[in-house]
């Protein structure tokens, strides 16, 4: 019996770019210590408080099925965190809850686009990005960003892919380059989206991780409220990861449409989860702030290091838990890099090149171990490439 070809399609026929995370967690599994640069990860884990909370709603009862488009309260909950931080009216019925933040990218890609249908996405991207459209039936077509922009993508280029698209997905905070979109950048997709009537489904779930200026939400653009799905999620700005619990942000008809879709998906989320996501959202801006503090302190240890020596630069990150290097001056690709590094050093990072074709050449490393050790690796990163640039 053969499977769909729809899901066997989900790679496109191409690597899926994870071979250095792959021998990494390989030579790990044989007790060889490496140093894990690769996955967005936090080296912390879900605070006690959050856990009790979620073992005192399992013990309370909470564990049968729970409300499909999310418990009212937590509802509530996020949609007054969007009001309050983007200023746009925001209601419960805008919201509906889901198993974390790819399972709504799946969705929102379900909801904007019917099979067949040209979905766009900017170039570098979050590795899922193209086989979540594809596995959504949609046809990926990549915009690429540019390093000499600092991969702000520009709206030209999205323009003239355009034509007979319905979606675009963008990312700001940025996975994999820590770049934050301008305002610039933010008005011109604004109004690509509207003069060619695309969905923007604007994946936000970096949005408590910036260092430098603000996060933006495209969906408190003029117009753009009614043709733009928010994607959120508590993996990242509440270190629960393992709890799967997010959101989509969307027009209250899609919101409608989205609750169909979770009643023949997921079933919505556990209600023990979703109690504890409550609890953790009721934290405040503070605890969200020490959740991100880590990253921004070895962002600016590895700027310490990096204006030590010429062979590595860094992309000016100003969010997210990564830092994009361009190790361009070695004459390798970000691949062989990444392989070479892990055979000689033990140092674990994903190349560029397996989040598109724009940052090939570039190394993604992930901010997500303690600051001595997370030092000690980009030195010796640099050192490294000092060496093959000196060969090269
Ligand atoms: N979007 C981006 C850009 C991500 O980096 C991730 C996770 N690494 C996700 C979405 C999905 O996160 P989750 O499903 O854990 O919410």
């Amino acid at each position: 019996m053969q499977a769909s070809q729809r899901i066997g399609n989900i790679l496109g026929g191409g690597s899926d770019g994870w071979d250095v995370f792959n021998k990494a967690r390989a030579m790990m599994a044989v007790g060889t210590p490496v140093t894990e640069l690769t996955i967005g990860e936090h080296d912390i884990r879900t605070a006690a408080p959050i856990l009790q909370d979620m073992h005192r709603a399992a013990l309370a009862g909470h564990t049968g099925y729970a409300a499909i488009p999310g418990v009212q309260a937590l509802r509530e909950a996020v949609a007054a965190r969007i009001q309050a931080r983007t200023g746009i009216e925001t209601k419960p019925e805008n919201v509906m809850i889901t198993p974390g933040g790819q399972s709504a990218l799946f969705a929102s890609h379900i909801a904007a686009c019917d099979p067949g249908d040209r979905a766009l996405y900017i170039d570098p991207f979050y590795a899922t990005y193209p086989g979540t459209i594809r596995g959504a039936g949609a046809e990926p077509v990549c915009v690429q960003a540019h390093a000499a922009d600092a991969f702000q993508p520009r709206s030209a280029d999205i323009a003239a892919a355009a034509e007979g698209a319905k979606s675009l997905l963008i990312n700001t905070p940025n996975n994999p380059t820590g770049i934050v979109y301008s305002r610039a950048t933010l008005d011109g997709i604004a109004e690509v989206c509207k003069d060619h009537d695309l969905w923007l489904i604007s994946d936000e779930v970096y949005d408590t991780q910036v260092w430098e200026g603000e996060h933006l939400s495209p969906r408190a653009l003029p117009d753009m409220a009614e043709r733009t799905l928010v994607v959120g999620s508590m993996s990242k700005s509440h270190a629960m990861t393992g709890s799967r619990i997010g959101w989509i942000v969307g027009p209250e008809p899609m919101i409608d449409d989205l609750i169909n879709l979770a009643t023949h998906t997921t079933y919505g989320v556990p209600g023990f989860i979703q109690d504890a996501a409550l609890f953790a959202l009721r934290q405040g801006d503070a605890f969200e702030a020490e959740i991100a503090e880590p990253f921004r302190r070895r962002l600016a240890l590895a700027y310490k290091v990096l204006a030590g020596q010429n062979a590595v630069s860094a992309v000016p990150a100003q969010g997210a838990m990564y830092l994009m290097l361009d190790i361009r001056s070695t004459g390798m690709s970000g691949e062989e890099f990444a392989l070479a590094l892990l055979d000689a050093h033990h140092i674990a990072v994903m190349p560029g090149e397996s989040f598109g074709q724009a940052a090939a050449g570039h190394l993604r490393v992930a901010m997500t171990v303690d600051d001595a050790a997370f030092e000690a690796a980009v030195k010796t990163l640099c050192d490294f490439a000092a060496g093959l640039q000196t060969k090269a």
